[in-house]
């Protein structure tokens, strides 16, 4: 185990994400998330990570229950985030907290984060005072360490800390796919925490399970290292940056847990050789993405479209779920990315506005067809 150099109460770098849990049926299954508790507790660690939207509040009940009830509170970290749909004014803010301390049954959160912070957000969050009402709180002694959870751009970022020189942390989406991805900009988003010498908690080191799942040819150049499943090396990659302070993964069973262990419980960053084979592999996975999109954005800015289509989300759905067979980006495109005015894929009208201000010259038309074809 490492010693964490950024807060000295977090036991080494690994953290327990609580957004999916094991489950019987529509209830978190609280026998096998106490026997999982245990086991990640007994192992020397002690950061646990949720929010109110994980399993629609149950999550955070399930907290409450398995670990706030069976555990001393010297015993564990708890990171909570504050979320844009449940407030809607500054007034709201400090309800909808106290009853996040209810629901996990504590007294105060060592980490609270404004949520999902970006372009779409951030807005929000600064109209009603988000970031002042969580700072009045950590002086009250509720929260502990004020942090963000960030989902943009490196500018839209280095903005928020320019604004908010009292948030200590970022948490961020890390992983080694995502690492020059052009829709994510790991590495860039990173080099702004550094730049700021914020640390960094990574979330997503296994890109929502999508890692575990390689294409068969890179699958293959990860077990010729013999250093463990695929997750395993995913983990550490994201865990082998000086920045990082914790890594989450979200583990839904015993197996995970015990398999994300290996991993983290005497961690070794990434040997040079295991480098070579990530990279390796991120070749591999970027040369079968089926639209070779940059995410530069252009085609959506400025009302290019008159359907407001969100062309490069859409690609990179497309491509998630060509190259990991990840099933969830049928979900993710009918909950998250045709509503609020944004149309179908099936909607484009052929009007070709976005290609004409496309750089790399792609056949949008043609690949939103592909698009409505593989999700509607
Ligand atoms: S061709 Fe389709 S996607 Fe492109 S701008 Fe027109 S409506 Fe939007
Ligand atoms: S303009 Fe082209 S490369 Fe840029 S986001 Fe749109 S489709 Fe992707």
């Amino acid at each position: 185990m490492v010693e964490n150099k950024f807060f000295n109460e977090v036991n080494g770098n690994f953290g327990f994400g609580c957004m999916r849990l094991p489950m019987n049926g529509d209830e978190v299954d609280n026998d096998e998330f106490c026997k999982m508790i245990d086991a990640f507790i007994e192992a020397g660690f002690n950061y646990f990570d949720t929010a109110h939207g994980y399993i629609n509040g149950k999550s955070e009940l399930a907290i409450g229950k398995c670990l706030s009830e069976r555990y001393d509170r010297s015993k564990f970290l708890l990171a909570n985030k504050l979320t844009a749909p449940y407030f809607d004014k500054k007034e709201d803010i400090r309800p909808f907290f106290e009853n996040q301390l209810k629901w996990c049954k504590v007294d105060y959160f060592d980490f609270y984060l404004m949520h999902a912070q970006g372009k779409g957000n951030y807005p929000k969050f600064q109209e009603c005072k988000a970031y002042e009402t969580a700072y009045e709180l950590k002086q009250e002694g509720k929260i502990k360490h004020l942090g963000l959870s960030f989902h943009d751009r490196p500018e839209v970022l280095e903005q928020i800390l320019r604004d908010h020189p009292e948030v200590e942390f970022v948490q961020i989406q890390f992983n080694y796919v995502d690492y020059e991805n052009p829709s994510v900009e790991s590495r860039a988003v990173y080099e702004v925490c550094k730049k700021y010498k914020k640390p960094v908690i990574v979330m997503e080191p296994v890109k929502g399970g999508s890692l575990v799942h390689l294409p068969e040819k890179a699958s293959i150049i990860l077990k010729q290292l013999e250093s463990g499943s695929n997750a395993n090396i995913a983990i550490r990659f994201s865990a082998s940056f000086p920045q990082m302070a914790v890594v989450l993964s979200g583990m839904s069973d015993w197996k995970q847990m015990q398999d994300n262990l290996k991993a983290m419980k005497d961690f070794k960053p990434l040997s040079e050789q295991e480098m070579e084979a990530v990279a390796k592999v991120q070749n591999i996975v970027n040369e079968l993405n089926a639209v070779p999109c940059t995410a530069c954005s252009y085609c959506v800015e400025e009302n290019h479209c008159p359907k407001q289509i969100r062309i490069p989300d859409m690609f990179e759905a497309l491509n998630n779920y060509k190259v990991f067979n990840n099933e969830k980006m049928v979900g993710y495109y009918n909950n998250m990315l045709i509503k609020d005015g944004h149309g179908k894929a099936s909607e484009c009208i052929a009007c070709g506005q976005c290609e004409a201000v496309c750089p790399q010259h792609l056949q949008i038309r043609a690949h939103l067809q592909t698009v409505a074809e593989t999700f509607e």
